[in-house]
């Protein structure tokens, strides 16, 4: 008897034909289908199968080949449900960048948002790039930091996510690069239990330019990954982790279902899961939330 493994499809929306496509490709690979069954109508699907080739991450690429516009995994069924959640802020949990916004705020916006770019894409050392940023927004007035909590847009589906994933029983936290400002107000929004940032050094109630060490990068982003789990008594493979930049790329290897989300190319070509069509939801779909759940634990959180 091989394990049995779980293939899930998402699409916005996602075609009745898609299915059938992905299960004639896995039949046509040696594998046994067992069970299909709706996560949502149109929109996701699971096909529990057994067999077939052993590699979960290159035949999720082939299946992605066979259906653009679709977000694919594949896993073992055993496990998927994760009890720890480590979230991305910027680009993930919320649409764009903080440091971008307040530079925006201090009118050195397309110098900073070019710093950015490259440092997301690991072209440049995160701590040198966040330091040369936040020299150029020395002297701003801290008032600013609330602006910048007052614009972010919640992702879609960010919600669902945090809310469903509590409701399931797992811990959740908010890793971000940016900063304690906005970001708190992002995990209260949102619901997260805990939130680690940067932490902007002010002095009279202006911004120095400086940021409180250790920085949060992708190092720290990990160790606080580790630790949570083992403080909850489970392994990193019970983890969820899910961000879009270089940073990201630590905790997404080291957590069992660690997800790009639509993510720059080095972190989509770091990760074993990927969410490059759809929205936040999908986090869910793959660890086998349906529809109702999701609707229950909102339900449940309001
Ligand atoms: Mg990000």
């Amino acid at each position: 008897m091989s394990r049995m493994r779980v293939l899930t499809l998402v699409g916005a929306p996602l075609a009745p034909e898609a299915a059938l496509e992905a299960a004639s490709f896995l039949r046509a690979q040696g594998a046994e289908l067992e069970a299909q069954r709706e996560l949502s109508e149109g929109e996701a699907e699971d096909i529990l199968f057994q067999g077939g080739p052993e590699d979960d991450r290159a035949l999720a690429e082939a299946i992605r080949a066979l259906l653009p516009g679709v977000d694919v995994a594949i896993q073992p069924v055993e496990g998927r449900r994760k009890r720890l959640l480590a979230a991305d802020m910027d680009s993930t949990m919320v649409t764009g960048e903080t440091i971008d916004e307040l530079a925006e705020a201090a009118g050195v916006g397309p110098q900073v948002a070019a710093i950015t770019q490259a440092a997301m894409r690991g072209e440049l050392d995160f701590e040198q790039a966040l330091d040369s940023r936040l020299a150029q927004i020395r002297g701003l007035p801290e008032a600013i930091l609330q602006q910048v909590s007052d614009r972010l847009v919640l992702s879609p589906g960010a919600r669902e996510l945090v809310a469903t994933m509590r409701w399931g029983g797992a811990f959740t936290m908010l890793v971000s690069g940016g900063f304690h400002g906005p970001a708190d107000d992002c995990g209260r929004r949102l619901g997260f239990e805990l939130v680690r940032a940067n932490r902007l050094i002010r002095e009279e109630d202006k911004l120095t330019g400086a940021a409180e060490r250790p920085l949060v990068t992708g190092d720290v982003k990990l160790a606080l990954l580790r630790e949570r789990a083992e403080a909850l008594g489970i392994g990193p493979e019970a983890a969820m982790a899910i961000g879009d930049g270089s940073n990201d790329i630590p905790m997404l290897q080291a957590a069992g279902l660690g997800i790009a989300y639509h993510a720059k190319p080095k972190t989509r070509a770091a990760a074993r899961f990927a969410i490059d069509h759809t929205d936040l939801r999908t986090a869910l779909f793959y660890q086998g939330y349906d529809a109702e759940d999701l609707a229950e634990a909102l339900g449940g959180a309001a």
